[in-house]
């Protein structure tokens, strides 16, 4: 089909400015001192960065880059500012491209099953445009506040259906040089996946194309379990397409969520269970500051918070995006890890035992997620059938509750079972560390290498996770004028 055919909607000239640019949260505010900083959502990084742009359009990121890497500087792109961990921060006094302005839906090609987006654009916006069309998309985590170009970056993903990443069919790339990369898995699959999870380190992305699939309703349902029923039935809730686990530990309470495609009329919830939810948010948020201070109330916080989800949200019947992006909750910070699916069973038991040990408080739910083997080389999925598991720890109010404890068991139970942290968490592996963990980490090496052999695109966090670019590092093999198979143009 053709563009005449009615098949595609060309959405904005690539020339046009955005329509409704979408700033994301704290960027760049200016202080009474003159300075300027930066914080993600959960309020768990602030940084000072030194000039902030904005670019409208392909050519003016790709003078950005080029006038940040013509001068030795790093230049971090952010997004929504939603990684709990550094990843998006700017080093102090280096360039911050937001691209907010950069944020339109240019494509959607229905015969094709895909939309193309200027990598700016949230994901709530999409979302949205794609709803009015009777579209969707396949996977999503339990927010949409995120950037595309942001979640697919990290590897973020929601449950049964996988990443957002493994969605991508067509990526267009500015590198550490100003050179833009327009990469389709046929002509270059390694490169492919290399860039499809790059963790914002081989370069910005400018534009990413998606498969959609037709709109769909979910009949989301939440049952109780035991600790020992849930081990019981875990084989089955790896391979059961939508599902969601959440332990409240000192409780022994689970709850298994489940949520399978419906024929039935979505059923919005009702402006009254909307507020009675915040509502009961803002009671949660207020036990869990109380808990920061007592911290032998944690059971009870847990056990009320399973029992007003268990009783308020049993069953929901809603549009897909709906039912699962859950909403944002309290501020918190994260600690998760990807394990192997065969793995699990083994991890519930050991956390189980470190929270029996006592001494720590663990707040509630540890979540578990079930996903298929992913093609991203460091989305920590990559390869293997995988189960999520998160770990939370509440900032009731902006205090940082006291979660050392729980984090350092839970880590070292989940790192024991080969675990691959989620590079938006708050994990405190290095680069040494992570390279026997990722079957093709030295391959990205060489790609960061040739895309980035400054480390126009390094930050701190990058310099730990990935350590510094080399350019030195050649393993992989390098066509004579550019990436093997992409399509390569100086603009
Ligand atoms: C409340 C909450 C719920 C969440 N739920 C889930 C979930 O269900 N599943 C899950 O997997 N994760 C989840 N996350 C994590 C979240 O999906 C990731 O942190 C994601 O990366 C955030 O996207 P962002 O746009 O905010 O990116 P940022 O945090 O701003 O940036 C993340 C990385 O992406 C890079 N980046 C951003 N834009 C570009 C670009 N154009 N080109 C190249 N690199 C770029 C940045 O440089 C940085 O390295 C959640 C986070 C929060 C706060």
């Amino acid at each position: 089909m053709t563009a005449d055919d009615g098949s595609r909607s060309r959405l904005a000239e690539p020339s046009t400015p955005p329509a409704e640019p979408v700033t994301p949260p704290a960027l760049g505010h200016e202080t009474t001192a003159g300075a300027r900083i930066w914080t993600n959502w959960a309020r768990t990084v602030t940084a000072f960065p030194g000039a902030v742009h904005q670019p409208a359009g392909r050519d003016a990121l790709v003078d950005v880059v080029r006038s940040v890497a013509g001068r030795g500087g790093r230049l971090k792109v952010v997004g929504g500012g939603h990684s709990p961990s550094a990843i998006a921060a700017p080093d102090p006094g280096t360039d911050l491209v937001s691209l907010a302005r950069h944020s339109r839906v240019l494509d959607l090609d229905v015969s094709r099953d895909e939309v193309t987006v200027e990598a700016g654009i949230r994901l709530d916006a999409l979302v949205g445009f794609l709803a009015t069309r009777g579209w969707a998309l396949p996977t999503l985590g339990a927010v949409t506040a995120q950037t595309v170009a942001g979640a697919v970056s990290t590897g973020s993903h929601g449950s049964g259906e996988g990443s957002l990443d493994r969605y991508l069919s067509a990526l267009e790339l500015v590198d550490g040089t100003g050179r833009v990369h327009r990469l389709v898995p046929e002509a270059d699959p390694a490169l492919f996946d290399a860039a499809r999870t790059g963790l914002g380190a081989l370069g910005v992305l400018s534009t990413l194309t998606l498969r959609v699939v037709p709109a769909f309703t979910l009949s989301a349902t939440v049952v109780a379990r035991t600790l020992d029923g849930l081990v019981e039935e875990l084989d089955e809730l790896s391979s059961a397409g939508w599902a969601r686990v959440w332990w409240y530990p000192h409780t022994g309470r689970v709850l298994v969520w489940r949520a399978h495609r419906t024929a039935e009329r979505p059923r919005p919830a009702s402006t009254l269970r909307l507020a009675a939810d915040r509502l009961a948010e803002a009671v949660h948020e207020t036990a869990l500051w109380g808990a920061s201070t007592v911290p032998a109330l944690m059971p009870v916080v847990n056990r009320a918070a399973a029992t007003r989800l268990l009783t308020s949200r049993r069953t929901v019947v809603d549009t897909g995006d709906r039912v699962l992006a859950t909403g944002e909750g309290i501020r918190r910070q994260v600690l998760e890890y990807s394990v192997g699916a065969d793995a699990v069973r083994g991890v519930v038991a050991e956390l189980r035992r470190a929270v029996a040990r006592g001494g720590v408080r663990a707040p509630a739910p540890v979540e578990l997620r079930f996903g298929p083997a992913e093609a991203g080389w460091l989305n920590p999925a990559y390869g293997r059938a995988s189960c999520s598991v998160g770990v939370v720890g509440y900032r009731p109010f902006g205090r940082a509750a006291a979660c050392a404890a729980w984090f350092a068991a839970a880590g070292s139970v989940l790192a024991a079972a080969g675990g691959r942290p989620h590079w938006a968490s708050a994990h405190a592996h290095d680069a040494a560390d992570l390279a026997g963990r990722y079957p093709r980490w030295a391959d990205f090496a060489d790609v960061r290498a040739r895309l980035d052999p400054d480390g126009v695109f390094a930050n701190a966090y990058l310099d730990r996770v990935l350590g510094p670019c080399d350019p030195g590092h050649q393993r992989y093999p390098e066509a004579p004028d550019g990436p093997a198979g992409s399509d390569t143009a100086t603009r």
